[in-house]
């Protein structure tokens, strides 16, 4: 198949001859309604009843104890961390094949990266590869699970649900288990993304969702922590406003906390867009099989979702059957005005995680060299 074809096929899916992005938002709801009437009611910042009405949606849909609205989806995380008790000195074993805010939240906690290669079935982490390092390099004692060769603390797995697609998590939930380690993941890319009937980030001790430009729906910039147990989520909220102590005029903070809080009108924001997930979801799903059937007896593999999930789909991808078509793809496409991009470059690659601990990573190492995703803004495929 020769990429003119594919930008064709691209063009028409969008019908549109102007330049195709990878991912845009759209406001075709409340949104300014919304908005507006944090103006109105000058509560834009971080009080106000969009925060609560977002937290409280968002538990709705995902069916975990507690959520708590932050600034950003790396804020999220690094809240998710720190609430597993991840700290200074420890090690978090990931994925290379990630987003970097991913490594960066943990590195901000004073810990390290340990990187474990990607599943094929859902190109996030591989249960079985933490198995295999965990039985080769780590011990169970009284303080934790210890990596035997530097000593250091395993104190928490992360794994992501790359391009929404849910990883294998009954098996890294009951791996976490045996080996006494904190499951913390990065849903940053799967709201919507379903695991078995659960969505994801609500299987691990907290989860972290992302509402960034170019993720499913947007607050401009925004995330969410998920906390499976309502207590441990009412101690998420008050670390991420200050751990101030609730008090009509005193200040009080009891520990030494972020300022994470979502504002207003960032919310507002996100209470418009959760009223039209469904409909993005429903049109994702469509456009992914679109290009399933497009792709299929070609020597381009479309990635799809495992068979005991639901994705939301959220960057759709193919997998070229070398290097050179790989190139080739990406420079016809975007040439043409579709925007096409390889997956990030793998975490051990960038110079402040180049020394980190690393199992044996060729799965990684191939999607890198194979993958490109493709335009996967919602449209109405017809
Ligand atoms: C988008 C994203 C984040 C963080 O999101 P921000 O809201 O941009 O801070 C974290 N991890 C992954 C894998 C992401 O794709």
């Amino acid at each position: 198949m020769k990429s003119p074809s594919i930008v064709k096929f691209i063009r028409d899916t969008y019908q549109t001859n102007e330049f195709i992005p990878l991912h845009v938002p759209t406001f075709q709801g409340n949104e300014k309604s919304y908005v507006m009437e944090t103006l109105d009611t000058t509560f834009v910042s971080s009080v106000g009843k969009f925060v609560d009405d977002f937290e409280h949606k968002i538990e709705a849909y995902t069916g975990t104890a507690k959520a708590v609205a932050t600034v950003n989806g790396t804020a999220a995380l690094h809240t998710a961390l720190y609430m597993a008790g991840v700290r200074q000195g420890d090690l978090v074993i990931t994925q290379a094949l990630t987003f970097v805010a991913t490594c960066n939240a943990l590195y901000h906690m004073g810990a390290e990266p340990v990187f474990v290669d990607v599943s094929p079935v859902s190109l996030g982490l591989c249960p079985k590869a933490v198995e295999a390092f965990l039985s080769d390099q780590a011990e169970v004692t009284e303080t934790g699970c210890i990596h035997k060769p530097t000593g250091k603390r395993i104190q928490a797995v992360v794994p992501m649900h790359t391009f929404g697609h849910p990883i294998e998590l009954d098996e890294l939930l009951a791996i976490c288990q045996k080996w006494s380690i904190a499951l913390v993941e990065d849903a940053a890319e799967s709201l919507g993304s379903f695991y078995k009937d659960k969505h994801t980030g609500t299987i691990g001790d907290f989860g972290a969702l992302s509402f960034n430009g170019n993720k499913i729906i947007t607050t401009g910039g925004g995330g969410m922590v998920l906390c499976q147990l309502s207590d441990k989520g009412g101690r998420a909220k008050h670390v991420t406003t200050t751990a101030k102590v609730p008090h009509a005029y005193e200040f009080f903070h009891d520990e030494p906390g972020f300022n994470y809080r979502m504002p207003n009108i960032n919310a507002a924001l996100g209470c418009a867009q959760m009223e039209v997930l469904d409909n993005y979801l429903q049109q994702k799903r469509c456009l992914a099989e679109h290009y399933r059937r497009f792709f299929s007896g070609s020597e381009y593999q479309f990635f799809s979702e495992p068979n005991y999930a639901q994705s939301n789909y959220w960057l759709n991808a193919v997998i070229c059957p070398d290097q050179e078509s790989r190139e080739r793809l990406l420079k016809e496409t975007n040439a043409a005005g579709v925007m096409t991009r390889p997956i990030w470059k793998l975490m051990h690659r960038l110079p402040m995680f180049e020394n980190a601990i690393r199992a044996d990573l060729s799965f990684s190492e191939f999607i890198e060299e194979h993958l490109v995703n493709l335009p996967s803004s919602p449209v109405e495929v017809k």
